[in-house]
């Protein structure tokens, strides 16, 4: 640290130097995350101050906190879940897990995930000391149910199914989970951190929440594709008996006990969600998200004339495709100024078409794409 302060014009032009070294959003294709609704900013910046650790000396920010969680149980069909406002879903996965270990106290626990999990419940296992076990995938990249049925043993704890995995996009048989773990008398937990704020949303019908009676809890991220600014997840629980196991005593604090992983945690969040979920309401979102959808299937069609198919029809606002040497392919698109990712199993290119890609750029991303892909078979 400097011994003399600066002054803040100096500063900021240090910062602006160092910020024009970050991607903007509008030629990334590798992102579930993106710009953050105006008015999420405006409120963001509104509560900027305030701290949900201590709920007590922020009573308002607390109702909003409360009010938040009562539109997202509503959307996922149970508008007395409980839960709180996370940083995204790696811990809503780690708070969910932990609230079923405390729930069954068992020596050596398991947990059941799709191959398809998220990299978080690499945490899950560190952190809490659980064995995470991973069940296969059908055809279609979604959890096999019997895969998971064989995995399951005296020690199992809970099992888990993704709505939008990461990679794929694809929704796990939710409902076929939900009555295994019934029969089975274990939690289900849904990471929906992506597909929370897609699925909803979508012309086609996918169950995959609360109103299944084995789901037991959620995870669902504003910060993706619900335009909340970062950081601000969702976790929530069929009742409040899940995070009161959690809780610790809190003396010094205006609240007696804490079930929150953070202690001091922003309620910027908080009023982020509840800003941009009111603005948009319902017809907002599906108005946004099956835009996305539009450009996906188009982007299918663009692939399909340069011979490229996509490995599953796309569910969500994630394209697969099945290109040859992916690797290459990649890099050479970042050499065109595009950020794409790669999936681990298959290795295909994996495009998130997130609201921040207009129509034009998404054209010229094709017309590079099939360029590209011209290029890499030739050689
Ligand atoms: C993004 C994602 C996560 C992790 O969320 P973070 O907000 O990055 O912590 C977990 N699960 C799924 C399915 C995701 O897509």
């Amino acid at each position: 640290m400097n011994m003399h302060g600066m002054d803040e014009k100096t500063i900021r032009s240090i910062l602006n130097d160092l910020k024009s070294k970050d991607t903007p959003y509008e030629r990334v294709l590798s992102s579930m995350c993106t710009y953050p609704h105006p008015v999420a900013v405006a409120a963001h910046q509104q509560f900027i101050e305030t701290n949900l650790g201590d709920p007590g000396l922020f009573a308002g920010t607390a109702e909003i906190e409360h009010e938040v969680m009562r539109m997202m149980g509503t959307l996922f069909g149970n508008p007395d879940a409980h839960g709180y406002i996370t940083t995204g879903g790696t811990e809503s996965n780690i708070q969910a897990i932990h609230a079923i270990k405390t729930a069954r106290k068992i020596r050596e626990p398991n947990i059941i995930v799709p191959a398809s999990a998220h990299f978080s419940f690499d945490k899950v296992a560190d952190i809490l000391g659980i064995e995470v076990q991973k069940a296969d995938l059908d055809p279609e990249f979604r959890a096999d149910i019997s895969s998971v049925e064989d995995l399951i043993d005296e020690n199992t704890i809970g099992i888990v199914g993704i709505a939008g995995t990461t990679e794929f996009g694809q929704i796990d048989p939710i409902r076929e989970l939900s009555d295994l773990a019934l029969s089975k008398n274990i939690f289900l937990h849904v990471d929906a951190a992506f597909g929370g704020f897609v699925i909803p949303f979508l012309r086609e019908k996918y169950e995959f929440d609360f109103t299944l009676p084995g789901v037991t809890s959620i995870a669902a991220d504003p910060h993706k594709m619900g335009f909340a600014t970062i950081p601000t997840g969702g976790l929530l629980f069929q009742d409040s008996s899940y995070l009161n196991r959690l809780s610790v005593d809190t003396p010094y604090l205006t609240v007696n006990s804490q079930q929150t992983l953070s202690g001091t945690r922003s309620g910027a969040s908080a009023a982020s969600a509840y800003a941009v979920f009111t603005y948009l309401g319902r017809e907002g979102y599906e108005r946004i998200v099956q835009r996305c959808m539009e450009l996906t299937h188009e982007l299918v069609a663009r692939a399909r004339e340069s011979g490229i198919e996509p490995l599953i029809d796309p569910v969500t606002n994630v394209l697969v495709l099945d290109v040859p040497d992916a690797d290459s392919v990649r890099s050479k698109l970042k050499k065109r100024g595009w950020d794409v990712s790669i999936t681990r199993d298959p290795r295909a290119l994996r495009l998130v078409i997130m609201p921040h890609l207009s129509r034009e750029n998404l054209n010229l991303f094709a017309d590079d794409f099939a360029d590209v892909v011209k290029w890499t078979s030739a050689t």
